[in-house]
């Protein structure tokens, strides 16, 4: 039964390019569901699209010197890019600045506005007084009412996942300048989404209890309890759309009531595009509207979305909203500020033409239930144990024996064994089993299915050992090709939404491409591949990822953590206030190592003989760790030359030099920039 679909995924937000924790929350499982509804003939229109407006933007383009439509163009084109790349089948990918956008999001707003949907109001709000602005969002930082958090934004804190109003903050502080603000009248549009409780209740918490993920249902469940409050859906801002009332001069709409409704200015784009009509996928009672999230997004798209939805009166709810949980990266939390991540136009460049075993490995551990991790290891493993040594293994044999054995022509089977039959008969079952679970947004267990039809062929190959038993009865051996290659043809047809590149290299080697197998008649015929029918030569659908290339990724990641701790070590308080009489005490002067030698039995000090220009001196110095002897002979340096001297294990030390520590905890001389500066010079 064909029936019609939109499918929608998260905007990216547009102020940096995407990394695998996007790509395995949202757009791995939008694109597994739309491959393979198309795959089942149903009529999907699958929408994406960049998020370009927003606080974010803007600060972004004013600490980097440019406009915020130079960020969004930037960010767009590598995001839309990588989508591109990793075979994100949308069928439109379009942009928030777009014109058709701020018409669509513009009308919607009127609408919501003439039907009296929004409450009008004049409020404080936070105002920076240094800046001349107003501060919200992302202007804004300050403790979490609700856990505490010290870093919370003025629209939501990340750490307990709570919607905020700026001026909920406890402390609140500027980002943009870091004063404490003041408040200032400004008058909103707020949508009362209060109002909208009843509705919210009936439909999530009575009608949805038992297909939502209990993550999605929890939190929105949590939400409706807690009580829901008007929420303003304009900004005092200057990049977005323009507020297309009276009164609005200066003020943009909010970017999360433009956002959603980007997945239908894109529908739009799509529908002009095509020539067809965009409103049956937004309005008619017919269509399943399905929204792919990452958690954080719960709340715009399971109350606020739906209520604008709602209050706008000709469009339908999402039947489903699969909100997945976070992916983290060896342990830690993805962080594009920490770098802590694996971008994608990064990984292409270092594993080039391996889209699939990325998609494959996340899908593999897919935040599905829970926050889950991804490992290089791991991602190694799934490679080497499974793509290359099942998958890649059945298909190579297959294909090598066929044109060995038979010069790549399907042979013609003689009677089939029982256990041919109940090969073939599971065979057929696997369309409905893998879609069993497609179709309750359960991917992981469906790509667990899908290879679990490579490991049938596997076995079956080594069951019938067709390599031997060629050797005493041909005929059997015909059979056995042929109930192999049968298996070769369902997974061509069946990995397609999972593993798109490799499903298309597989049909080619098959030579299926004219006429591939739809999903069905995977099911329903009893020959998917006939005898007779040529294929093509073997190629390796996948090739074993070596430990020096996991340790690269490793230690990668190592020196980002280095940076990162480098970056958040606590600078010493400053000491207390000296008189420049006090400076002028010390005598420091340029000076050149001459000789070195390390102190017998201490593993930190090297005796240094030191030209300070006033005479030849020794000091010792405790380096040792980081430099050897020969490596400081010559260095100009910097000495306190009038330090009391002391003996350090019978030896008298003249002096000091000076030093510093780097990031890794090396020590760094602190030398004159300038090696023609005479030794003995003062320094003051
Ligand atoms: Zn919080």
């Amino acid at each position: 039964m064909s029936k019609r679909y939109t499918i929608t995924s998260a905007l990216p937000y547009t102020n940096g390019p995407i990394h695998i924790g996007h790509l395995a929350g949202v757009y791995v499982p939008a694109d597994i569901y739309a491959r393979y509804l198309r795959l089942t003939g149903n009529d999907v229109v699958f929408i994406g699209g960049s998020d370009e407006h927003g606080v974010p933007i803007t600060i972004k383009a004013k600490n980097e010197g440019v406009t915020p439509q130079d960020i969004v163009d930037k960010y767009h084109a590598i995001i839309k890019q990588s989508f591109e790349e990793f075979g994100i089948s949308f069928d439109n990918y379009s942009r928030t600045s777009a014109p058709i956008h701020h018409e669509t999001a513009s009308e919607f707003f009127k609408t919501l506005y003439d039907k009296g949907e929004f409450v009008e109001e004049t409020t404080e709000q936070l105002y920076d007084e240094k800046a001349n602005q107003f501060l919200a969002d992302r202007f804004v930082t300050g403790t979490c009412p609700k856990c505490g958090n010290e870093e919370a934004y003025g629209d939501q804190c990340e750490k307990c996942g709570t919607s905020l109003n700026a001026t909920d903050l406890i402390n609140p502080k500027s980002a943009l300048t870091g004063n404490v603000p003041t408040l200032k009248q400004t008058k909103h549009w707020f949508l009362p989404l209060d109002k909208h409780e009843a509705f919210l209740k009936e439909w999530i918490l009575e009608g949805h209890k038992k297909d939502w993920k209990p993550n999605v249902y929890g939190q929105v469940k949590s939400w409706i309890d807690d009580g829901l409050r008007p929420r303003a859906v304009t900004r005092d801002l200057d990049w977005g759309i323009p507020v297309p009332v009276e009164g609005g001069e200066g003020k943009v709409l909010y970017v999360w009531f433009d956002a959603p409704i980007g997945y239908i200015s894109s529908t739009k784009e799509w529908a002009k595009r095509e020539g067809k009509d965009w409103e049956p996928y937004w309005k008619d009672k017919d269509t399943k509207l399905v929204h792919f999230i990452g958690k954080d997004n719960i709340v715009f798209h399971c109350i606020i979305f739906p209520a604008m939805l709602q209050a706008e009166g000709s469009y339908i709810l999402p039947d489903n909203v699969p909100a997945n949980e976070f992916l983290n990266l060896e342990g830690n939390k993805l962080s594009t500020s920490k770098n802590w991540a694996v971008w994608l136009p990064e990984y292409l460049k270092e594993f080039p033409g391996q889209q699939d075993v990325l998609r494959y490995a996340l899908t593999a551990n897919a935040p599905e239930t829970k926050d889950n991790d991804f490992t290089w290891k791991d991602f190694q493993a799934r490679n080497n144990n499974e793509l290359v040594a099942i998958f890649g293994n059945f298909i190579n044999r297959v294909v090598v024996l066929t044109n060995k054995y038979y010069n790549g022509v399907v042979p013609a089977p003689s009677e089939l064994s029982k256990i041919d039959q109940e090969t073939l008969a599971v065979v057929k079952a696997y369309p409905g089993v893998i879609a069993s679970s497609v179709e309750r947004y359960r991917f992981r267990e469906a790509q667990q299915e899908l290879m679990n039809l490579a490991r049938l062929g596997n076995k079956y190959l080594a069951d019938e050992e067709p390599w031997k038993v060629v050797k005493e009865d041909e005929t059997r051996t015909q059979t056995i090709m042929y109930v192999a290659l049968q298996i070769a043809s369902a997974l061509a047809t069946l990995s397609e939404p999972f593993l798109p590149f490799t499903s298309e290299k597989l049909k080619g080697i098959l030579a299926l491409n004219e006429n591939v197998n739809s999903w069905d008649e995977v099911s329903e015929k009893d020959i998917l591949l006939p005898e007779g029918h040529q294929i093509g030569k073997s190629e390796l659908l996948f090739t074993k990822i070596e430990d020096e290339t996991i340790q690269f990724q490793l230690d990668k990641l190592e020196a980002s953590k280095k940076a990162n701790e480098a970056a958040n070590k606590a600078v010493e308080p400053q000491k207390d206030t000296i008189t420049f009489d006090d400076f002028v005490k010390l005598d420091m002067r340029v000076g050149t190592i001459i000789e070195a030698e390390k102190m017998p039995k201490a593993k930190k000090l090297l005796v240094l003989k030191v030209d300070t220009g006033i005479d030849t001196r020794t000091i010792i110095s405790g380096i040792a760790e980081s430099f050897t002897a020969e490596e400081v002979i010559g260095k100009k340096v910097t000495v306190l030359v009038n330090l009391a001297p002391r003996k350090l294990r019978g030896v008298e030390s003249e002096g000091m030099i000076l030093m510093t520590e780097n990031a890794e905890g090396k020590l760094v001389f602190v030398n004159p920039d300038d090696s023609n500066v005479a030794n003995g010079l003062q320094i003051s």
